[in-house]
């Protein structure tokens, strides 16, 4: 039996202890009984990942792009299949959980693509009869620390490119969504990688986690999650000079403006704030509307909210799932209480909901006459639970939007293309959407934040190079 076990060496293991993963829709639903590995068990990863990437790094660049594209190309025909797996242990639904792992696929695809396309820089040298070749090489061992909201499509984005640049792999993915994780391995497994190059140990960020991050042997890490393991990752890092790049949270704004299409307005902002159950880093949180809008845009919010059908994730009429977990549920109630006693009001929503199976169920919350001084419009919910604040105008809009620690995403509802170009200029996010929801990004362009959502060079597409290699300068005495 594969399917619970780590993955080190090309040997499925068991761990030192295990534990359930549950099915967030129907708790009484135990989709399997998952290893957590050892500290010694990391050690054995990082072993087997040294070795065989000293082989992987020499092997051509064909045999490269035939791994990652039979890897790529399993995803996407079994999209359906690991979807639904997906959607069971996460809780998107699933259109949504089919959706992440073909785009999972979509990522091994392109740095397949991506291998054949590498070039090196040569340049004459400023001596004479000297030649100069500027080259990228693998960085050697990179771990990967990854949270349960994309359990595939996220470490798929950082898995491949890994693999494709020449380096040896271990994963710790997020413990709340093992069977997508092994289900990726599993795959892996069946390519013609060497073994040992991608190992994979579940387990806590606490025991596992921490065993990746304060190893010495690992060369670089890269990490998605919350903030707050963040600052603990970086301080591991430094310690020991560890090459680091890490995407966090967020409080992205949409911005809609007077001159707004209202039907577009309220799609993205229902979309962005609660589809997956807000649970993702580009979610919108603050819906900073200007005044001449204002009202109608909280009743038609109303009425959009109103049609919004919450329930089983692999129910075909769900258009949201349930929380994560009760942790996760309980952290989006307890900002209910936060915001009321700041003084916001909760116009829409916020009740738990009772399905015919018992899962994490809430009815996504909308709160007017908030400001962005309040708890609720500075730090990451993670859950359905957005604010409209009201804005005075365009440059009151903008001030407010910038003014968080965040910078990921943002968004501006408007059919000014004055208005919308000024924003994408100044608006202080890594990624900036304009009559868009501020989630949706591809798959071949870079994707990253500013301020505390990001740390180290930008993931995805070509500047992904950037931080799975390192630069080498030759210099060549040619005559
Ligand atoms: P989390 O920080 O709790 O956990 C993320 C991963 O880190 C998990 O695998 C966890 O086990 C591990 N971890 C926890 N403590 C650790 C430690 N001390 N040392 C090493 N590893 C440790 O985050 P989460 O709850 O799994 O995910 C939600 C967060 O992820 C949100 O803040 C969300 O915004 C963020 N996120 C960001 C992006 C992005 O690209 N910016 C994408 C998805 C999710």
């Amino acid at each position: 039996m594969n399917e619970s076990r780590n993955y080190i060496g090309g040997q499925w293991l068991e761990g030192e202890s295990s534990q359930d993963n549950v099915n967030p829709s129907d708790t009484r639903d135990v989709i399997g009984n998952y290893a957590q590995a050892s500290i010694e068990q990391v050690g054995q990863a990082i072993d087997a990942a040294r070795m065989a990437q000293v082989k992987w790094a020499r092997s051509g660049l064909e045999q490269k792009y035939n791994a990652l594209m039979f890897i790529g190309s399993q995803l996407m025909e079994r999209s359906a299949e690991l979807g639904e797996l997906l959607s069971r242990e996460e809780g998107k639904t699933l259109p949504e959980g089919k959706g992440e792992v073909y785009r999972a696929g979509q990522f091994f695809t392109y740095y397949g693509a991506e291998v054949l396309r590498q070039m090196g820089d040569f340049s004459e040298s400023t001596r004479s009869g000297v030649e100069v070749m500027v080259s990228r090489e693998p960085i050697g061992v990179v771990g990967v620390i990854t949270p349960w909201n994309f359990p595939t499509a996220l470490p798929s984005w950082k898995l491949a490119p890994a693999i494709a640049y020449g380096n040896g792999v271990v994963w710790k993915p997020a413990n709340l969504t093992p069977a997508s994780a092994v289900a990726l391995m599993q795959i892996i497994d069946q390519s013609d990688l060497p073994k040992g190059l991608v190992n994979m140990v579940l387990g806590s960020g606490s025991k596992v986690g921490e065993a990746i991050i304060n190893s010495p042997d690992i060369d670089a890490v890269t990490f998605t999650g919350s903030l707050h393991t963040g600052r603990r990752i970086a301080q591991a890092a430094a310690l020991n000079l560890t090459k680091l790049q890490m995407e966090m949270g967020s409080k992205n704004p949409l911005v809609v403006m007077d001159d707004a299409d209202m039907d577009t307005a309220v799609a993205c902002a229902l979309n962005g704030s609660f589809f997956s159950m807000g649970q993702k880093c580009t979610a919108s949180s603050r819906l900073i509307v200007t005044k001449g809008v204002h009202d109608e845009f909280v009743a038609r919010m109303q009425q959009g909210m109103a049609a919004l059908t919450i329930g089983h994730a692999l129910d075909a009429d769900s258009q949201i799932g349930p929380a994560v977990d009760d942790k996760q549920l309980a952290q989006n109630l307890s900002y209910l209480e936060i915001a009321r006693a700041e003084g916001a009001e909760l116009i829409c929503g916020g009740e738990t909901l009772e399905r015919e199976t018992p899962g994490h169920y809430m009815q996504p919350a909308l709160f007017v006459n908030g400001d962005n001084t309040m708890r609720l419009n500075r730090e990451e919910v993670f859950g359905p639970v957005t604010c409209v604040i009201k804005a005075d105008d365009y440059d009151h809009a903008l001030s407010l939007a910038n003014d968080t620690e965040f910078g990921l995403t943002s968004s501006i509802i408007t059919s000014s293309l004055a208005r919308a170009t000024h924003f994408r200029k100044n608006s202080k996010t890594g990624c900036v959407m304009v009559n868009l929801p501020t989630s949706g990004t591809d798959y071949h362009v870079p994707f990253g934040g500013r301020k505390n959502s990001s740390f180290g060079s930008r993931e995805q597409g070509q500047y992904a190079a950037e931080f799975y290699t390192q630069v080498k300068t030759s210099y060549i005495k040619a005559d």
